[in-house]
């Protein structure tokens, strides 16, 4: 087996942050992976590259501030590295490196030929100004430039970033190269070659996997009880097309409140108060109730979809949901998996449930490369076909061998890298 001792610090089993929950996952699909496949296995505990970079900028008041930033490609065996950037104050490289292997998995699981990479810049957004927050976008591009373009890694938006981002992003790639390159980034505005359907594609590929799991539990989506935590990118998606489709959206928490309302919140009244005062606090229509208790709430659908860990030994024997929906990546550790286990929580893993992004940042770098632009209806029918098939083959697969749906979704994933990995050989 595998010895810590003959590890890099940085990816040693002390390093306690996310990069320790991927290893432990990959640590329970390895013994049930083939065997001709058995000696690549270790390819998947270490990135294949990883950057530091620092970024200073100039402050708008004339200061100079230093920002630390990672770009990681963690596999490009089945082709280049796909990921997104993330902007947030805990940003470190053992979270970089851990969401840039649940990426790996990911891609492999719905079958888009990229491998897994992401990024992250150690800052908190909402202290910059949006000349600032430019400043920081372009000389973090510049840093990690080297390491990114429309055939090498394509990063696309995370948690804090967005298409004005990209738009940045593709910019100074493109200032570099002396010529426009729409394909080097996804989740780009629509007038610079991005893709109808993609900001929403994340909830949209979340709603997809749980009215697949209910079909198949004897929870049809309408009437469902679903509680959301985040309502950002993922989560003000989820929750508004949960509710389009019926369901009653009881509860949602974010980093200002967490709103509950018994018959359903109004979601348009939540978006417009969060708009106003930029807090979700004293809304209209909900009460406001304990952060703890979000997790107790009785509920048939429960979507983590804002940080890593949330989860935890601590709150998962009090949680009152019938199926969890990872919409973050990372949001269950692996201690909470097992109390969930036991008390007969079926949980749907990020790398299926949360792949509806970069499924749809897949559909927007192949029409960048076409130059040929699909209608909206178009992308969400190839979306719900790609989601909906790879669930049930997870689910067949779990069933036949008696694994979780996570361990099933790596054994095909996994089986799918290192069969790539394996028939490419060793260089040189
Ligand atoms: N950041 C998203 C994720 O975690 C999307 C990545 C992409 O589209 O490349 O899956």
């Amino acid at each position: 087996m595998f010895s810590d001792r003959k590890l890099p610090s940085y990816i040693s089993r002390e390093n306690v942050g996310p990069w320790h929950i991927y290893l432990e996952q990959v640590d329970r699909v390895a013994p049930l992976l083939d065997k001709a496949l058995q000696p690549w296995v270790e390819t998947l505990r270490r990135p294949k590259r990883s950057l530091i970079v620092d970024v200073p900028i100039r402050l708008d008041d004339g200061r100079i501030e230093h920002f630390e930033g990672y770009r990681v490609h963690h596999n490009t065996s089945r082709g280049p590295g796909k990921g997104g950037i993330r902007f947030h104050q805990d940003v470190t490289l053992s979270e970089v490196m851990a969401l840039a292997g649940w990426m790996t998995i990911k891609n492999a699981v719905v079958n888009v030929p990229f491998g897994g990479a992401k990024g992250g810049v150690r800052v908190d957004p909402r202290q910059l100004s949006q000349p600032e927050l430019e400043r920081l976008t372009r000389r973090y591009t510049s840093e990690i430039v080297s390491m990114i373009g429309p055939d090498k890694d394509i990063p696309a938006p995370d948690m804090n970033t967005n298409a004005q981002v990209m738009a940045w992003i593709m910019d100074t790639y493109s200032m570099g190269e002396g010529r426009t390159v729409t394909g080097v980034v996804t989740g780009k505005p629509i007038s610079l070659g991005g893709s109808l359907g993609r900001p929403d594609a994340t909830g949209r590929g979340v709603y997809v996997v749980a009215r697949e799991v209910g079909q198949r539990l004897g929870l049809p989506i309408p009437g469902a009880r679903v509680a959301v935590q985040g309502f950002g990118n993922v989560g003000e998606a989820a929750a508004r097309i949960f509710a389009e489709a019926g369901a009653s959206v009881i509860a949602i928490q974010d980093v200002s409140a967490t709103v509950y309302a018994p018959g359903g919140l109004d979601l348009a009244a939540l978006r417009q108060h969060l708009r106003a005062t930029g807090s979700l606090q004293g809304a209209p229509g909900c009460e406001t109730i304990g952060r703890e208790e979000f997790w107790r709430l009785p509920c048939d659908f429960l979507v983590p979809a804002a940080l890593e860990a949330q989860i935890n030994q601590f709150n998962a024997g009090e949680i009152n949901a019938r199926v969890i929906v990872e919409g973050a990546n990372g949001p269950t550790t692996p201690e909470a998996e097992s109390i969930l286990a036991d008390k007969g929580v079926v949980v749907v893993p990020d790398v299926i449930a949360n792949a509806g992004g970069v499924t749809v940042s897949y559909f927007e770098w192949v029409q960048d490369f076409s130059n040929f632009f699909w209608s909206e209806d178009e992308i969400n029918r190839r979306l719900e076909k790609i989601m909906a098939d790879a669930f049930a083959a997870i689910w067949v697969l779990a069933g036949e061998r008696g694994l979780s749906l996570r361990t099933a979704a790596f054994v095909i994933a996994c089986s799918r890298v290192l069969e790539a990995r394996a028939i490419r050989g060793l260089y040189p």
